[in-house]
């Protein structure tokens, strides 16, 4: 059934879920949560400062409303608790002051700021605790569409499609629910149990056809017959040392890895993982041209239009003087551009093409496709490899990946690849200092940030992202734009960026801050990924508890990118035992294996966590140990089950994406 038949879907709410690739009822039931609220009444007198809370009681006192900048308002009220008479502040739904009144029962989801007997209300229910649902699914938001907005759509589904792929006698193994049910489930919890082992059909599923997947790949593996190619090495290295540095000990057994693999008949199939700024670019780089050499097109395909420019440029800029011809490929392009785009590609006017996932759109035509890279390759599915083999076109396969897996793990998850490592960085790097501190230390904090924009260097400051109130997450980047403008306008330009601007507005104010034009940016996370721009020095990672310790890793890998010494600032007001690890030790493999320790086993509970691999409900780390399972399990299965006229489904799934090679 098209989404469009649901009541609440018109034509608006249609084009946005068709911009996120749900065009059926059956594709919108398969959008999960990923996390829960809980609705337990909290026990105030129990909480700390900022703790979440969930309380429910009586409006004191009519609200009081103000308008603020833009189309922006703040609200606030008197609220008894039985116990208790809080001040409530909520920002953007003056269009609740009506139903506001005195004694209205009002339960109210939020941070409680202590100090202050204030609740900062991100959510509002106009009923009691014991009338709401337990556990409430949060989704990830479309722009335009809340998750609560999603919720409401998929429970007006009523009836849906799915097809189990995994076997009876696994199901039975692991006592797993039905399908039908875990989806019901998850939108829609009854209790914690039956939820969890909703949750675990689901995981398991995707771990199960993912290691199918993987394994099938392997096993095909054998005899892929790739293009073999005859470049002498001194030409490479000719290229190497006309860069304006010198290659790490680690870069060059990259290369030389990359090398032999292009020029043996095999298919090379190869992650190149190495920490942020350890210098993954110049390795591809090279890897381009040793490609180019032997006369074949390369492709190089980046998650973001941000990193897809950057690349571009950067890459150019080193090509120019060999007159290997660069083009840039995304999605944003004008249709007129596109075309003559996919014309020069098709008679192999260009050499290399730079993009985003429309490098796989099926209008591009490659003259001669050789080696295809993808950039922080944890961002694309399985599925995606799929695309190109679906063009006819076995080309060389280059993953680069910043999400540093260690070794037992990278072998589970890739098992069908090669891997090369840089470990160490360039040298000359200095460790990025690391340092934790609390909203109190606000003035030493920005004292820091006045020494280094004196010294004419930049500054990121990153503000936490909360899914479930898109405007709560603006007021406190606009909060910090204005704080960040009251200490430093007068000398510093203070720049604004978020996932909820235009790709073009983004774009500009990358670009200023490249050029440095804007010396302090305050951003969300979508700076995450591959940024460089080596003279920002410092970076202050606000509510930085709310992160993983690989993610903070990652994010504050965008400043150290020079030989100037960089600072990173974790500002929590929390207890931060668990970021210790950052302030000790700069090694993302360390980090990262800290980071599957604990979460492997904190019984924390949902789904997988944004930015980690490509799986939708699975989280690696966390549900390692089904991975684990899963792996022996699509072994057993590739071995006795597969030709099983029962499982025809399974293996033609399997069979559709593992021919790629
Ligand atoms: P990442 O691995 O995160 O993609 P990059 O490739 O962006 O890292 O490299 C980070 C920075 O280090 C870039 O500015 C790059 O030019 C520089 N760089 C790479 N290799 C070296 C090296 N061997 N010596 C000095 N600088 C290097
Ligand atoms: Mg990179």
């Amino acid at each position: 059934m098209d989404v469009g038949a649901l009541n609440k879907v018109g034509p608006k709410i249609k084009s946005i879920l068709n911009n996120n690739n749900i065009y059926t009822t059956d594709d919108l039931i398969n959008y999960f949560p990923f996390r829960y609220d809980d609705m337990t009444r909290s026990d105030i007198d129990s909480l700390n400062q900022d703790d979440r809370i969930v309380i429910d009681g009586y409006v004191e006192s009519i609200p009081y409303l103000v308008r603020l900048r833009g189309k922006l308002d703040k609200m606030t009220f008197r609220f008894n608790t039985g116990t208790k008479i809080l001040n409530v502040v909520i920002f953007n739904r003056g269009f609740l002051r009506n139903n506001i009144k005195i004694n209205t029962p009002l339960t109210l989801i939020g941070k409680y700021d202590l100090k202050h007997s204030t609740i900062i209300c991100s959510d509002i229910k106009f009923s009691k605790i014991n009338d709401l649902p337990k556990y409430i699914p949060i989704y990830h938001s479309f722009n335009g569409l809340s998750s609560k907005q999603i919720h409401t759509l998929i429970k007006e589904i009523d009836s849906f499609n799915t097809i189990e792929y995994i076997p009876g006698y696994l199901k039975e193994k692991y006592k797993l629910s039905d399908k039908y049910e875990s989806i019901k489930e998850v939108h829609n919890p009854t209790d914690l149990s039956t939820l969890k082992s909703a949750t675990n059909y689901l995981k398991y599923e995707e771990l199960f056809l993912f290691m199918l997947k993987m394994n099938s790949l392997k096993k095909n593996k054998v005899n892929q017959i790739g293009i073999s190619r005859n470049v002498d090495y001194d030409k490479v290295l000719e290229f190497i040392n006309d860069l304006p540095f010198e290659l790490t000990p680690d870069q060059i057994k990259s290369v030389e890895d990359i090398y032999n693999d292009l020029m043996s008949s095999k298919k090379m199939n190869r992650l190149l993982q190495g920490d942020v700024g350890s210098g993954k670019t110049i390795v591809s780089v090279i890897s381009i041209y040793i490609n180019y050499l032997s006369g074949y097109q390369s492709a190089l395909m980046a998650p973001t239009e941000i990193l897809a420019r950057q690349h571009y440029e950067s890459i150019s800029k080193i090509f120019n003087k060999y007159n290997i011809k660069v083009c840039l490929l995304t999605g944003k392009l004008k249709v007129k551009e596109k075309k003559e785009i996919y014309k020069k590609i098709e008679n192999k006017e260009v050499d290399l093409i730079i993009g985003t996932h429309a490098l796989f759109s099926t209008d591009v035509k490659y003259n001669n496709l050789g080696l295809v890279i993808t950039d922080e390759q944890h961002r694309f599915g399985v599925n995606q490899r799929a695309s190109l083999k679906n063009k006819g076109i076995t080309p060389d396969i280059l993953y680069m990946s910043a999400t540093p897996i260690p070794r037992t793990y990278a072998l589970t998850i890739y098992g069908d690849m090669d891997i090369s490592t840089i470990k160490t960085k360039p040298s000359g790097r200095k460790d990025i200092i690391t340092t934790i501190k609390t909203s109190n230390d606000i003035k030493d904090v920005l004292s820091s940030m006045l020494v280094e924009l004196k010294a004419n260097h930049q500054v990121y400051v990153i503000a936490p992202l909360i899914e479930e109130s898109e405007k709560t997450d603006l007021e406190n980047i606009y909060e910090l734009e204005s704080k960040m403008n009251k200490a430093f306008s007068k000398y510093y330009n203070v720049g604004v960026m978020h996932g909820k601007m235009e790709a073009k507005e983004k774009e500009e104010v990358m670009t200023k801050f490249l050029n440095n034009e804007i010396q302090i940016l305050i951003s969300t996370t979508v700076i995450e990924v591959g940024v460089d721009v080596p003279n920002a020095t410092m970076m202050i990672i606000f509510d930085s508890y709310r992160f993983g310790l690989s993610a903070i890793h990652q994010l504050r890998g965008r400043v150290g990118r020079n030989d100037l010494q960089s600072y990173c600032i974790l500002m929590s007001d929390k207890p931060t035992k668990r970021l210790d690890i950052l302030t000790s030790t700069n090694d993302g493999f360390k980090i990262s294996e800290e980071d599957f320790r604990l979460r492997g086993s904190g019984d924390l509970f949902g789904f997988r966590q944004s930015g980690d691999m490509s799986f939708k409900v699975a989280d690696i780390k966390r549900d390692y140990h089904i991975l684990l399972r899963a792996k022996e399990d699509s072994e057993e299965f590739l071995n006795e089950y597969i030709d099983n006229p029962l499982y025809k489904h399974i293996r033609d799934l399997v069979y559709q994406n593992s021919n790629l090679d």
